[in-house]
């Protein structure tokens, strides 16, 4: 048989298993894995289930127990399933996450959010789309490989994850920072998020910095200003300086991202006084500031906190810099990345397009690994229903991205 029959064979199998990915759906939105901050009890049944499944197809599966007293199990499971290659290295990964957030106000449904409703080529449920879409397709590729008794060139590990959607602690960043699992020369997929025609390699991630500026002053009545001590004028004035400078000094833009340069930008203003005739006393704005990554968030706060005291100096005010958020990005993976470079060609192979290296405005679970200098690229094709009422996955989605995993381990393989 020729290489290219192999692939196109191992893709057929992946259709014929369609049916069998809809009933893991339906049994996944069953069972709602929700964290125990957004009020749920975590991950246990739906991991139990999947370890069972993946197990039943004679896949060895390691669970890992990130300890969590908020659970009544006392534990957040993730699991590492491995299909064993002719060699070890590199493992390519595809990690997906177990929980889901919580359903949001039922009335805004039109069917119960935790049984699966299969219409139109769609299956509507919490979860169908985010993130289970991708970890069944992932799953079906391996089980077509196996159904097919098809060995891949290297490992294929799925890794099934814990509390992606409340911060990654106990999931991704837990298990990378206790167990050493992935090494640099590994290839990492996270299928997390991407655009509706599958043609976003997000590999780049701006840093997030929210700064919090309070301004201190006297309050008098507005008729007699020299009494008091304007805080809001002080503000105001501060706001103007900050947008100047940090624009001016900030402005180096790459073509990556969208928009392409660092964004710096006045959001949340607290309400003051609640009369006009007053002069207020205090004063709090807010900048949203996402950062291209070559600039250091350390040197943004000094400029932002040099500029404050010299506006305190001029108006005699008290100014205090705070911090909402502080992510300085971690390093991007390369737009040349080996697994960046299969992956679009993998995305051309099975959906036709050409898929391009983006980065983002937002921080992903993938920086965990990109951290450890272990190039990670977050894709997948998806309908940007994640979070929202009546979420859907639309099964043709998942049923191709699961081929393009398919064309991805026959990379490897050479089965062209
Ligand atoms: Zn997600």
């Amino acid at each position: 048989m020729s290489e290219g029959g192999i692939l196109s064979r191992l893709c057929a199998r992946i259709d014929a298993l369609e049916p069998e990915m809809v009933a893991v759906q339906r049994a996944l939105v069953a069972l709602p894995a929700i964290s125990p901050k957004s009020g749920g009890e975590g991950e246990k049944a739906k991991a139990d289930y999947l370890r069972a499944l993946l197990q039943s197809w004679g896949l060895p599966v390691e669970e890992y127990r990130a300890p969590d007293k908020d659970v009544p199990c006392g534990y957040r499971p993730s699991l590492v399933a491995r299909l064993k290659g002719r060699e070890s290295s590199p493992t390519l990964w595809i990690m997906t996450h177990l929980d889901v957030v919580p359903a949001g106000p039922r009335d805004l449904w039109e069917s119960d959010p935790f049984v699966a409703r299969v219409e139109d080529g769609r299956i509507y449920g919490r979860g169908t789309e985010d993130n289970q879409q991708e970890m069944v397709a992932s799953m079906f590729c391996v089980k077509a490989m196996l159904d097919l008794e098809l060995r891949p060139a290297t490992d294929v590990c799925l890794m099934l994850v814990a509390d992606e959607e409340t911060g990654s602690a106990l999931g991704a960043e837990w298990l990378l920072a206790n167990h050493r699992l992935c090494r640099p020369a590994d290839l990492v997929l996270v299928p997390d998020a991407g655009n509706s025609e599958g043609t976003m390699l997000e590999v780049a991630e701006k840093s997030i910095c929210w700064l919090r500026f309070t301004t201190l002053g006297r309050q008098a009545h507005a008729s007699a200003p020299h009494h008091g001590n304007n805080a809001h004028r002080a503000g105001a004035n501060l706001l103007v300086r900050l947008d100047r400078l940090l624009h001016e000094k900030y402005a180096a833009e790459d073509a990556l991202f969208s928009p392409p340069g660092s964004t710096i930008e006045p959001t949340k203003k607290e309400a003051n006084v609640p009369n006009v005739n007053t002069i207020p006393a205090e004063d709090v704005f807010y900048l949203d500031c996402r950062m291209l990554p070559q600039y250091r968030l350390d040197d943004v706060l000094a400029d932002a906190k040099r500029v404050a005291a010299e506006v305190a100096a001029e108006f005699r005010v008290e100014v205090k810099v705070g911090t909402e958020q502080f992510a300085q990005a971690a390093p991007a993976t390369p737009a040349d990345a080996p697994i960046v470079k299969m992956l679009a060609r993998a995305v051309r192979e099975v959906w036709s397009r050409d898929a391009e290296p983006r980065g983002i405005g937002g921080g992903t679970v993938a920086a965990c690994f990109r951290r450890l200098g272990i190039p990670a690229v977050v894709w997948g094709r998806y309908a940007g229903q994640a979070h929202g009422p009546n979420e859907y996955c639309i099964i043709a989605n998942m049923v191709g991205d699961a081929k393009v995993y398919a064309h991805l381990c026959g990379r490897f393989a050479g089965w062209t």
